[in-house]
């Protein structure tokens, strides 16, 4: 029987694979690169356990974690360490702490966003008028920014719907699509006509926990993100191959390698960022490559600096901090890996790391490593009082990685979807979710999609 052939061996073409295999459907994953992971990335040096990219995934949408327990790992999960969850927000260069009773950027709590010094008193009046303003959804799309404006005002955008919101997707707000990133925003303006009524709503009956699923909001696994890669690797080797990059997919679904190999598919996911699978699908549709290659991406980095706890002014005693949109520096946000995360360093120092890029300074990326160091330190220095020399340092460039969901994303997945023959299948984090749960969904469903027509 022919294989299904997965391009792309991140997260999202290992979670078919797993999938393929508990099946019983024969497959061959192709990576172009030495090793398993793409985005995800773990450095383990003298102690300090180095995120790369993904420090940590959602446990609300529980494919991921439900993945390591399947894979054994369930004692390996490790949650956030919730004592100390502080998140600070830099506005007018001082850190100020997150509002109690904020959910993201809606007042669950007046009174914590009334004592808070993070807003004008205008601002925070505008936040909490949110209750009485009409439903203006129109059951299309819009972009986050006009969404936030129009139920929590421009204020509210550029401390937290920029910056927290925006963030997670690394987008620019004018054009990030709520439809695909936050439609249950849209759902509960729809319904309650307020976020803030639906959220106090919930918040006296939350969903009941599933069975296994871990009690904090976000959980990593002790050796790091990767060890969810290493061990899909060990599971699954024998029908990986690196150093493999796929060239092209015929239409009559022959895989063509770089090494002139062709390989004949019973079906193929590609799992590739958009980019590269837009060059390898012409053959199959010139309308799908050409769809591809108007999604969007904008580049990022993270450098990671670990420290002597007696050299710090103080202790970290928070998950980090977010940077409110128009503030004088280069830095988009900091997490505070060592308090964040149990084991990220050894005993007696601390591990932090900084976010650079982004759509305000995306040239930052293309730094020299001695540049791109002595900017984050003298950020640093200037918003934590952090003069000493770290022990270590890391830097991860992730150039054109962050794929954009713009407005009307819904409706380019639909045509993609519309273009694509039924023997092929495209998952991964450009689609539908970019976090590691949504991936790992993705790619199970596209794997059990093929096994039913192969
Ligand atoms: C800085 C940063 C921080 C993040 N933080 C988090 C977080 O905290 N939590 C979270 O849940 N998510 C986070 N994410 C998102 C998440 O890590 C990614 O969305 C996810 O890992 C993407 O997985 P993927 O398999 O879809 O794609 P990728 O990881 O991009 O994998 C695609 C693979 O395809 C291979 N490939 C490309 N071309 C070819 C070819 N021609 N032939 C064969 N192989 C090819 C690539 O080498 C790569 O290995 C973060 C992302 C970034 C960039």
């Amino acid at each position: 029987m022919k294989p299904v052939v997965i391009v792309g061996g991140g997260i999202t073409g290992l979670a078919a694979a797993w999938d393929l295999q508990q099946q019983g459907v024969p497959f061959l994953l192709l990576e172009a690169s030495d090793r398993l992971g793409g985005k995800i990335r773990t450095d383990r040096s003298e102690g300090f356990i180095i995120e790369g990219a993904a420090d940590s995934f959602l446990t609300v949408k529980p494919w991921a974690w439900q993945l390591c327990r399947e894979l054994g790992l369930g004692d390996r999960l490790v949650g956030t360490n919730d004592k100390q969850r502080n998140v600070f927000v830099l506005r007018g260069g001082k850190l100020h702490l997150m509002p109690r009773g904020m959910r993201l950027m809606v007042p669950v709590d007046p009174a914590g966003l009334l004592e808070s010094s993070l807003f004008s008193e205008e601002g925070k009046q505008r936040m909490l008028a949110e209750t009485a303003i009409p439903d203006g959804t129109t059951g299309g799309d819009e972009s986050l920014a006009s969404f936030v404006r129009r139920r929590f005002g421009e204020e509210a955008l550029e401390v937290l719907g920029e910056p927290l919101l925006a963030g997670i997707h690394t987008a620019d707000p004018e054009t990030l699509s709520m439809e695909a990133t936050f439609p249950h925003y849209l759902e509960m303006e729809h319904s309650h006509g307020s976020l803030t009524t639906a959220m106090r709503q919930a918040e006296t009956s939350p969903a009941p926990l599933l069975p296994g699923q871990p009690r904090t909001a976000f959980v990593s696994l002790q050796n790091g993100v990767y060890e969810l890669i290493e061990t899909l690797q060990a599971r699954l080797d024998a029908h990986i191959r690196l150093n493999s990059p796929v060239e092209k997919i015929g239409a009559d679904t022959t895989v063509y390698l770089a090494s002139g190999e062709k390989i004949e598919a019973a079906g193929v996911i590609v799992t590739t960022p958009t980019a590269q699978a837009a060059r390898l699908l012409p053959g199959v549709s010139a309308e799908l490559a050409q769809t591809l290659s108007g999604i969007r991406t904008i580049s990022s980095a993270t450098v990671s600096f670990g420290y002597r706890e007696e050299d710090l002014p103080g202790p970290l005693d928070g998950f980090g901090f977010v940077v409110a949109a128009n503030e004088p520096t280069h830095l988009l946000a900091s997490t505070w890996s060592s308090t964040k995360l149990p084991g990220r360093a050894p005993a007696g120092y601390a591990l932090l790391r900084v976010f650079f890029g982004g759509h305000r300074h995306e040239a930052d990326v293309n730094l020299s490593d001695e540049q791109l160091l002595a900017l984050a330190k003298a950020e640093l220095r200037q918003v934590m009082n952090i003069k000493a020399e770290p022990v270590i340092s890391r830097i991860f460039r992730w150039r054109n990685a962050n794929q954009q969901y713009e407005v009307g994303h819904l409706s380019l997945l639909a045509r993609l979807r519309q273009q694509s023959p039924a023997w092929l299948r495209l998952a991964g984090s450009p689609y539908e979710g970019v976090g590691i749960p949504a991936c790992v969904l993705q790619g199970r469903e596209a794997a059990k999609q093929l096994a039913e027509i192969i």
